[in-house]
């Protein structure tokens, strides 16, 4: 798991980890599971899956427990049934749905698009400790999709009470991709 506040636009942050390592114990803190870009990667390709699900709304999320590599939830765009229901807040439902006991600092939440301000907002009320996303807010501007104007990194940054990492741009061409063609289709 990443260190906890630690904030970043691009994944870099996360990229100097290394495949499979595990962090060195500093101070108090107990060795942790470091998730690999690789890893991100993985993930990000099945959120890309269930994105395809909905091409016209290519929004898809998958929510890992970061340390045993598990996947816990999957969403994607549901607007059609209800307009809150981003892949965000779809993957959140299932995961609720599953009941608690999950050690919420070890969830990652996978999203083909950087997380709006309602679904940022719900991420951190449920307490997932990481996001990792392709496409860019900026991106979905620039394509034409209607978008609330403030970044993920706003919300994290605006709510103090709150710790998540932000780690964004993995696999960022795919994931345009598919926005590319759902503006293309629309248009
Ligand atoms: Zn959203």
């Amino acid at each position: 798991m990443f260190a906890r506040g630690e904030l970043s636009s691009k994944w870099t942050v996360c990229a100097n980890f290394g495949v499979g390592k595990r962090a060195p114990t500093v101070g108090i803190l107990e060795e942790v599971w470091l998730p690999s870009m690789n890893d991100h990667e993985y993930y990000m390709r099945r959120a890309i899956e269930l994105a395809t699900q909905v091409p016209e709304l290519p929004f898809g999320a998958v929510i890992v427990d970061g340390n045993l590599g598990v996947i816990l939830a999957e969403g994607w765009n549901q607007t059609s049934l209800n307009p809150i229901l981003h892949g965000e807040i779809d993957a959140i439902h299932r995961l609720v749905a599953r009941g608690s006991g999950f050690a919420r600092q070890n969830l990652i939440l996978y999203t083909t698009a950087e997380p709006c301000p309602m679904c940022q907002g719900a991420i951190l009320w449920s307490g997932i400790a990481t996001v990792v996303f392709g496409t860019s807010i900026p991106t979905l501007q620039r394509l034409g999709w209607r978008q609330i104007d403030i970044r993920a990194e706003e919300v994290i940054r605006r709510s103090p009470a709150w710790t998540c990492t932000l780690v964004g741009g993995v696999l960022e061409r795919e994931c345009d991709a598919l926005f590319e063609q759902a503006a293309a289709w629309r248009s």
